[in-house]
């Protein structure tokens, strides 16, 4: 596999606290590495516990004492379209250096992934100066009314499969509410949201509004947790991590939001478009290497045309080129890290023992970066671990069905409940279905269809609260009653 890697310019390293760029107290550093070759791109300051404490004081004071909350709301917009019009200006470097440190390919962080995020930050931008309360009709001789306000400084602590666009759906609501925030990103993804964090302060975000702190989750990510100077936790990431972080924050009663993983099922009928059909079962299991919390892992195909349309999505799998993310014909790079290669190898091992037939892929692609071939199961049924677990990569779990109850009842039994898909022609069915599935999102003849004004979140263990729309900058206000007597 050809190996040509650019060498975009890493400036930023260090912890972003109050505005300057600093080493952590440990002197402690980590290595971020590209997960294509395995070679290490930078060495990136560690954070811990005493590091959390500074970027929470500095949060803190910049939420309590601070210009940011205060400022004229329009003038946060502004700031915050300045902020996306530096990283147009940056592009190019940006997805270079997300494509070195995630492994996603350069075409995708080129061109989804970072416009997406701008468009997120500016629709928050938008939502700035429309931040309002209501006047309610009481009884009595009084006037009430409610103001919404920032909730404070919030503690964001968010994975590694879209880095960028993570930092957007955080740091979006937060700023055009008027709240300050210390961010943790993952071990493996730091570099681009420390790049972020200049270009916010070179838009004019003034200091200690942003602090990230790069480090690891027992360490840094759980001191965040923990503080009794951070309001509100936006977790994105694993159910277990999940749990921890909600016994954790118990103490201090911090207001939560959790978007965790999912086993979305797919269900594709015999009277859809069924090219179009195939297509979204190959996307939407096989984007972002698989590494999608809404991935369409279990594909629902009714038996009457299961055969012939296994036969196609096979087929997309198949011909799914696989490589070096910096080629522009690469559609699939490297999984993230060792750690997520070995734990979708060993599922694919587990699919095998348990008697599903592996149709296409299974293997590791090359011996060096952690590149899996795209793989697809037939014969899956409910109980084995590759349809019930979430896996994280490029492997698909075909189940066939025949009853429509049936197939409710099966889609539904999962501790999950992100997100499903219906293909259909037929308009009464897709419907029904969507009402009938437990999932935040349901898609109708498309699928991983997003935009910064939809409410995306989970029912059941695939989280709760909503990101994006009007629901995500909700999680970061809180309600005033005042009554005033006008006797
Ligand atoms: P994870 O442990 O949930 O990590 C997500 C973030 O939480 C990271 O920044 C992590 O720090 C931090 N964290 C870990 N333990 C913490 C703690 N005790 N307190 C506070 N923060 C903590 O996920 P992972 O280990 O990267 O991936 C494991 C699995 O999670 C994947 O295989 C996948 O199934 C799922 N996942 C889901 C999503 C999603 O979008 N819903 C995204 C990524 C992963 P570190 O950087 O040190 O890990
Ligand atoms: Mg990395």
């Amino acid at each position: 596999m050809p190996h040509s890697v650019p060498s975009p310019n890493i400036r930023q390293t260090q912890l972003f606290i109050n505005g300057q760029w600093i080493p952590s107290q440990s002197g402690k550093t980590f290595d971020t590495i590209n997960p294509a070759n395995e070679e290490v791109i930078a060495e990136v300051a560690e954070g811990d516990a005493v590091d959390v404490e500074c970027a929470v004081e500095a949060a803190r004071r910049a939420f309590d004492e601070g210009p940011w909350p205060r400022l004229n709301a329009r003038e946060r917009g502004k700031i915050m379209h300045r902020f996306c019009d530096l990283i147009d200006e940056e592009i190019d470097e940006l997805a270079a250096i997300e494509s070195l440190d995630n492994g996603k390919p350069l075409k995708d962080a080129r061109h989804v992934d970072i416009p997406l995020a701008v468009e997120c930050i500016r629709y928050y931008a938008g939502w700035a100066d429309k931040i309002q309360g209501t006047t309610i009709p009481v009884n009595g001789d009084f006037l009430c009314y409610t103001r919404r306000e920032p909730v404070g400084v919030a503690g964001q602590i968010i994975p590694w499969n879209f880095p960028i666009l993570m930092v957007a759906w955080k740091w979006g609501p937060a700023l055009a509410a008027g709240c300050t925030l210390v961010m943790k990103p993952a071990e493996q993804t730091p570099l681009t949201c420390l790049r972020l964090a200049r270009l916010a302060q070179k838009a004019g975000v003034p200091d200690g509004v942003i602090n990230v702190v790069p480090g690891f989750g027992p360490t840094a990510g759980a001191a965040i947790v923990k503080h009794p100077g951070v309001d509100k936790i936006a977790f994105t990431g694993s159910g277990e991590t999940a749990k921890a972080i909600m016994r954790q924050s118990a103490d201090t009663m911090k207001r939560m939001t959790l978007e965790l993983g999912g086993k979305s099922p797919n269900i594709v009928f015999a009277d859809a478009n069924l090219e179009a059909a195939a297509e979204g079962a190959h996307i939407g299991i096989h984007l972002n290497q698989g590494q999608c919390c809404c991935a369409g892992s279990r594909l629902f195909v009714e038996d009457s045309i299961h055969d012939s349309f296994v036969e196609k999505v096979v087929e997309l799998s198949r011909k799914r080129r696989v490589g070096n993310p910096f080629d522009p014909a690469t559609e699939q790079g490297p999984q993230v890290d060792r750690a997520q290669f070995e734990k979708i190898m060993s599922y694919i091992e587990k699919g095998q023992e348990e008697g599903a037939v592996c149709a296409t892929g299974g293997q590791r692609v090359g011996d060096r970066g952690f590149f899996v071939e795209p793989t697809v199961f037939t014969e899956v049924h409910d109980e084995m671990a590759i349809a019930r677990d979430e896996i994280f990569g490029p492997v698909l779990s075909v189940l066939r069905f025949s009853d429509i109850d049936e197939l409710v009842r099966r889609a539904n039994a999962t501790t999950f409940g992100l997100a499903a898909a219906v293909w259909t022609r037929d308009v009464s069915k897709a419907h029904m279905l969507a009402e009938r599935l437990r999932a935040g999102t349901v898609w109708v003849n498309c699928y991983d269809v997003f935009d910064a004004a939809a409410p995306f979140g989970g029912f059941k263990q695939s989280g709760f609260g909503r990101e994006l729309g009007q629901r995500g900058l909700d999680a970061y206000l809180e309600d005033k009653t005042v009554t005033v007597s006008l006797g």
